[in-house]
């Protein structure tokens, strides 16, 4: 036996009891122990066979642990599941501690470019040019984070990007319907180390053999250009409509505080408005609305105003619909939302830096198509 420490011969020395958590319950067994005299590590050769986790879960545990730890609102929740689900009783730091662990070999795994499962030629779907369109978007959301002494921080923001294959709202009578395709990758990394990261995905699935490219973004800084950087063959950018479409919402409500219903109406005539005649144009008429006087709203307003302002060239959906793109829109809810929000945001929650970033890459991979997260698990993924 090697001692993996020093590489010098590790000896011998007895056998010892263990016992170690799996889905059927707590195993107990005997393996030896060996022990290394050069550098005094001591090491259990069959622990390390069994691929036994830090915190002694037998590999098949560790990954319902950690599908419980990604898709629960909370370690705590997740750890109930467990119970109720398997009946694997875990403290909610075991589950915590093992999910993160799992996020990072996961992190570690998409840093060196790893894909998953085998190389596939997605079947991208024509626009109305009869160019087979490949999708890929990049966005930034806002995770909080806990600091030192327990207080809010200042920390890295989250990145979201998604290669995607999304079903026309019209598809072509040769085209078999089917549902959205897409791969995300999720983490706190700095912007001009993650884009780079996106393109071992891109390339697995097939984007070069696409006709043409299409980005989408939610606007933020950065975002367009580290787009056209990786993707170069990129032809346009599009504002995800997601984005203004909330903005829009959230207007809506502002005018309308008391009328849950109004409000929704109001929301929807702005959004199709934008859809049929796109953002400048929408701009304009908010601009001459007839706005209420109350505080704050006006400061509201013009906010949204200016932003569809600035976006505006991004925003040109009646050409975009026309030409046959995907705009963002419709049954896809925003992959910030998904990926992210939906188990990082919520009410209350503040991130260690370390365990947001693991999880997201979780989050991603469990949202991406069927087989992503399975081939994580399968140990079945190669480094370009
Ligand atoms: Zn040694």
């Amino acid at each position: 036996m090697t001692c993996p420490h020093c590489e010098q011969a590790a000896e011998f020395h007895s056998h010892r009891w263990h016992t170690s958590s799996s889905l059927v319950g707590p195993i107990r067994y005997c393996r030896a122990y060996y022990l290394c005299r050069r550098c005094g590590q001591g090491l259990f050769p069959f622990d390390r066979e069994a691929g036994l986790t830090t915190r002694d879960l037998t590999p098949a545990l560790e990954r319902v642990a950690t599908l419980a730890g990604a898709v629960a609102d909370s370690f705590e929740k997740a750890a109930e599941l467990l119970d109720e689900m398997a009946g694997a009783r875990l403290s909610e730091s075991t589950v915590a501690r093992t999910t993160e662990d799992a996020g990072q070999r996961l992190a570690d795994a998409a840093a060196a470019g790893a894909t998953f499962g085998p190389q596939v030629d997605w079947p991208w779907h024509k626009d109305y040019d009869g160019k087979r369109c490949a999708y890929v978007e990049l966005d930034a959301t806002g995770v909080r984070q806990q600091g030192a002494g327990g207080g809010p921080a200042e920390g890295r923001m989250a990145y979201v990007g998604m290669v995607c294959n999304p079903s026309p709202e019209w598809p072509w009578p040769d085209e078999k319907p089917q549902p959205m395709q897409a791969r995300y990758l999720a983490g706190l990394y700095p912007l001009e180390e993650f884009a780079p990261l996106l393109r071992a995905p891109a390339g697995h699935v097939g984007m070069d053999r696409a006709d043409r490219w299409i980005g989408l973004s939610d606007g933020g800084n950065g975002l367009e250009d580290r787009l056209r950087e990786n993707f170069p063959r990129v032809e346009v950018i599009i504002l995800d409509f997601f984005h203004p479409a909330e903005k829009l919402t959230g207007l809506a409500r502002r005018l309308h505080p008391q009328d849950e219903d109004e409000a929704e109406d109001q929301a929807r005539h702005w959004r199709q408005w934008l859809k049929d005649e796109g953002g400048a144009v929408l701009a304009a008429v908010l601009r001459e609305w007839d706005w209420p006087h109350r505080p704050g709203l006006r400061e509201a307003v013009d906010e949204l105003i200016g932003y569809l302002e600035h976006h505006a060239h991004r925003m040109e959906y009646p050409e975009y619909l026309a030409r046959g793109w995907c705009i963002g829109s419709g049954a896809v809810e925003s992959a910030c939302k998904t990926v992210v929000g939906q188990r990082l945001k919520l009410a209350g929650m503040r991130w260690g830096e370390d365990g947001a970033h693991a999880v997201c890459h979780l989050r991603a991979l469990y949202r991406s198509e069927k087989g992503q997260w399975e081939a994580f698990w399968d140990r079945d993924f190669s480094c370009n």
